[in-house]
């Protein structure tokens, strides 16, 4: 590690939306092969997918136990999704951030402006766009998960969830995917630089000008 990454901060938040089918998933992934980051793990009411396994994509519960949660002040932000409910649990968020360490969301633009009312300084916030709509349709029909009647849903939705670009203060248009991954590297390689959330930059130039040049 270098002398510059290894003075202290303060975790980011790197906040992902996106409509469904748009890429946020696969950068997801592959942001989390590069170390240094924790996916944080929504609660959601949505029957799991074959695909999904419990507590690693989500974890999956009742609505009653999510109503309580969210009732008992457990989660940091939450919305209704496509008929569902979702939430971020708080505690994990917390702990991740005070320890150094940095946290991907993969939530929508409700969950989003939640988390910027309470926690602005530590949220970095990304919109991902596909490139058309017509090949959003392709995408999640390749992805062969879901009913036409859910994909036809889920078209009408990603009209509004894009509604809200403007609310994000980066926005990548994934036409390719090794683009768009190497602007999401990029935004937080300079997020992690910025002056504000680095604790301990003070100590290492006080320390800096103490030294005898
Ligand atoms: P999916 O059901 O396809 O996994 O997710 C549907 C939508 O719910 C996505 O846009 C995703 O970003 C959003 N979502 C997933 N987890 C959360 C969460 O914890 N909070 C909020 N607000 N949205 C979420």
């Amino acid at each position: 590690m270098t002398v510059d990454n290894s003075i202290r901060r303060r975790g980011l938040m790197l906040i992902l939306s996106s409509p469904s089918g748009a890429g946020k998933t696969t950068l997801t992934r592959d942001l989390l092969q590069l170390g240094h980051l924790s996916l944080s793990i929504s609660v959601t009411t949505r029957p799991r997918r074959a695909s999904e396994i419990e507590g690693v994509h989500y974890h999956f519960i009742e609505k009653d136990e999510f109503l309580f949660q969210r009732d008992r002040g457990d989660l940091l932000e939450w919305a209704e999704v496509h008929g569902n409910l979702y939430g971020t649990p708080r505690k994990p968020v917390e702990e991740t951030l005070a320890g150094g360490r940095d946290m991907v969301f993969d939530v929508d633009w409700q969950g989003t402006l939640q988390i910027l009312e309470k926690m602005r300084d530590d949220a970095v916030t990304v919109f991902i766009l596909p490139p058309s709509l017509r090949e959003l349709r392709t995408r999640l029909e390749r992805r062969a998960e879901d009913s036409t009647e859910v994909i036809n849903q889920r078209l009408v939705n990603a009209r509004e969830e894009i509604g809200h670009w403007n609310a994000y203060d980066y926005v990548i248009v994934n036409d390719d995917l090794d683009h768009a991954f190497r602007a999401l590297q990029s935004i937080l390689a300079a997020e992690r630089l910025k002056r504000l959330r680095r604790t301990g930059l003070a100590g290492f130039v006080n320390d800096l000008l103490a030294q005898e040049g």
